[in-house]
C-alpha cells in the first residue's frame, strides 16, 4: 500500500472548488483516484427520487469533465460500497482514502463502521467537513442537549466566530497507472425512460460552473432585496440554489464568503437583507443538527403527541393535490411548477404542505414522499424538517393553528396572479380580482374569461373554512403532551 496514492470518494460533493478531501488528497498524494459509488440500496428507502436521479447523472458528468480538464479522472463504480472501495484500493494500491463527511442516518452508520475497518487494515482514512458550514454535533444548549428551536440554534452557532475560507479547485492532479475499470455513466441508469424530465432539463443547467453564476448573479442583484422579496413566488426574488447545494456543486461556505465579501461594509438597510438571507442558510444548518440529534424524525414526528394525531390516507385527494387540481388556484399552481421544473417556492411548500397535513389531514409522510420523488433538491435533512414544521410536529414548529388559508396567501404574495397565470392556463384571463378564488367570480367575469369552474377548473376539493375547523378539532383531542419529543436523542 502507498500513501503516494490517495483515494477521493465523492458522495454529496460533486465539485472540485471547495472540496477539502480533494484538495487534501491533491496535496499529499503523487496520484490520486476519484471514485463515486453507486449504491442506493444502501440508503434505507431513501434512494433518489426521478428528479433527483435526473440532477445526479448531469452532475457526475459534469464532474467528470472538470476532473478530465485537470488531468485527473472519475471513475464510477456500483455498490455494494465497501466492494468496491476495497477493489479500487488493490487494483491502485492506494494508501489513503478521503471523503467530505455525510449526515443521512443511514450513511453516516455504513461510513462509520467502514472507517473503522479501512482503519484497522492500516489505511489511513482522512473526513472533511465538505458540506455544511459546522459540524452539526458541536453546537449543544447550556443543558447538554440538542437545540429545537432555530434562534437559540443560530444565535449560537454565530457566537462560534467565524466561517471558514473555501479552499481552491486544484489546477492539476495525476491519476494512477492501475485503475478499476468502471462502469458508463448510462449504465446507472439515472435519466427517465420515457423522457419525463423536459420541464426541468429547460429549466436547469446542473453544472458547478452554472452554480457560481447563479450565485455571483444572485449576489450582485438579488440578495439586498432577499428581505422583500423572498416571499413572492411571482417574482425573482431568492437564489434557487437549494439542489447545487444539496448536490454539494457548490459549498455553504463559497454561497456564505460570496456574500460577506461583498456587503461587510454595507449600510444597515443592505446588511439586514443579507443577513436575513445567511439566515436561510443556517436554517439548513439547523436541519441537519436536527437529523443527526433526531434520525427518527424522517419517519416518525419529533413531538410525541402527533403520533396519535388524526391523519389519514386518502388516495382521491393525494391524487387532486399532487396533479395540481385541488381548486385552490395557488396550490395548484405550486404543485404544477414542482411537476414542470422539480422546484418550488419556499412559500409555496409551506402553503402546499399545509393544505396537505391541515385541509385535507394526509399524513405529511405521504407529502413529504411526493417532494422526495419530484424535487431537484430533494434533501432528507430539509425535507424533513419543512414538513414536519408545517404540519407542526416538529422542531420550532408553526403553531398547529396557523392553517393557512390558500386564497388569502394568493391575495397577499402574488396580488397581480401572475404565477398563477404562468402555470395553471386555464385561468389566464381571470381578472386579478377572482384569479385566487375563481368561484367567486358573477357568472359573466367567468363567461368572458372562458372558465366554467368544475368543468374546465376544479371546484374546490375542501372548503376552507369547514376544513380550518376539522383540522382544529383534531388538533384540540391530542393538545396537552404536545411539546414532548422523543427521549432517546443522541447521535449515532
Ligand atoms: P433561498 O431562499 O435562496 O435560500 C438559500 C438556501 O438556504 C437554500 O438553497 C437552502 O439550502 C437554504 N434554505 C432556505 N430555506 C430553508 C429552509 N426552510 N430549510 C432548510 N434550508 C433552507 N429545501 C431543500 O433544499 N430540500 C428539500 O427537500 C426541501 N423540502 C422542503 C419541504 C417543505 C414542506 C418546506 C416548507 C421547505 C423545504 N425546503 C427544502 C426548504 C426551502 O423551501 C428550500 O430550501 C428553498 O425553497 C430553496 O430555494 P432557494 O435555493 O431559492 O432558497
Amino acid at each position: 500500500m502507498s500513501k503516494r496514492t490517495g483515494i477521493v470518494w465523492f458522495g454529496q460533493d460533486l465539485r472540485v472548488g471547495d472540496h477539502p478531501a480533494l484538495a487534501a488528497a491533491v496535496r499529499q498524494c503523487e496520484q490520486v483516484l476519484c471514485v463515486y459509488i453507486h449504491a442506493p440500496e444502501e440508503l434505507s428507502g431513501w434512494q433518489p427520487g426521478g428528479a433527483s436521479r435526473w440532477w445526479l447523472h448531469h452532475a457526475l458528468a459534469d464532474l467528470g469533465a472538470s476532473l478530465r480538464a485537470r488531468g485527473g479522472r472519475l471513475v464510477l463504480l456500483r455498490g455494494p460500497t465497501e466492494q468496491s472501495l476495497r477493489q479500487a484500493i488493490r487494483r491502485s494500491g492506494a494508501g489513503s482514502i478521503y471523503w467530505n463527511e455525510r449526515y443521512e442516518p443511514a450513511v453516516r452508520r455504513r461510513d462509520a463502521s467502514l472507517r473503522r475497518r479501512l482503519e484497522f487494515d492500516g489505511l489511513d482514512v482522512q473526513v472533511f467537513p465538505g458540506s455544511l458550514l459546522h459540524d452539526p454535533q458541536t453546537l449543544l444548549n447550556k443543558q447538554g442537549k440538542p437545540y429545537q428551536v432555530f434562534t437559540s440554534f443560530w444565535k449560537s452557532f454565530l457566537s462560534q466566530g467565524r466561517v471558514r475560507k473555501p479552499v481552491s479547485a486544484p489546477r492539476r492532479q495525476n491519476a494512477p497507472q492501475k485503475q478499476p475499470e468502471g462502469v458508463s455513466l448510462a449504465s446507472l441508469d439515472l435519466l427517465p425512460r420515457p423522457d419525463w424530465a423536459e420541464g426541468i432539463d429547460r429549466t436547469w443547467e446542473p453544472s458547478e460552473a452554472a452554480a457560481q453564476r447563479k450565485l455571483q448573479s444572485f449576489v450582485k442583484r438579488n440578495v439586498v432585496s432577499y428581505g422583500e422579496m423572498r416571499d413572492r413566488p411571482d417574482r425573482e426574488g431568492v437564489s434557487r440554489l437549494s439542489p447545487y447545494l444539496h448536490f454539494g456543486q457548490i459549498s455553504p461556505v463559497q454561497v456564505w464568503q460570496a456574500v460577506q465579501d461583498r456587503y461587510k461594509d454595507s449600510g444597515s438597510d443592505e446588511r439586514a437583507s443579507v443577513e436575513t438571507y445567511l439566515r436561510e442558510i443556517g436554517w439548513r444548518e439547523f436541519a441537519y443538527h436536527l437529523l443527526v440529534y433526531f434520525p427518527h424524525t424522517t419517519d416518525r414526528p419529533l413531538r410525541e403527541s402527533f403520533r396519535r394525531f388524526g391523519w389519514r390516507r386518502n388516495r382521491r385527494w393525494l391524487r387532486a393535490w399532487q396533479q395540481g387540481k385541488t381548486g385552490y388556484p395557488m396550490v395548484d399552481a405550486a404543485m404544477r411548477q414542482l411537476w414542470h421544473t422539480g422546484w418550488m417556492h419556499n412559500r409555496m411548500r409551506m402553503v402546499v404542505a399545509s393544505f396537505l397535513t391541515k385541509h385535507l389531514l394526509i399524513p405529511w409522510q405521504d407529502g413529504a414522499a411526493w417532494f422526495w420523488d419530484t424535487l431537484v433538491d430533494a434533501d432528507l435533512a430539509s425535507n424533513t424538517l419543512g414538513w414536519q414544521w408545517t404540519a407542526g410536529c416538529g422542531a420550532d414548529a408553526a403553531p398547529y393553528y396557523r392553517i393557512f388559508n390558500p386564497v388569502t396567501q394568493g391575495r397577499k404574495f402574488d396580488p397581480e396572479g401572475a404565477y398563477v397565470r404562468c402555470w395553471v392556463p386555464e385561468l389566464v384571463k381571470l381578472p386579478s380580482k377572482y384569479i385566487h378564488a375563481p368561484r367567486e367570480a358573477p357568472a359573466e367575469v367567468l363567461q368572458e374569461a372562458g372558465v366554467r369552474v368544475g368543468q374546465d377548473y376544479p371546484e374546490p376539493i375542501v372548503e376552507h373554512r369547514q376544513a380550518r375547523e376539522k383540522a382544529l378539532r383534531a388538533y384540540e383531542k391530542i393538545k396537552g403532551g404536545g411539546a414532548r419529543t422523543h427521549a432517546g436523542f443522541g447521535p449515532m
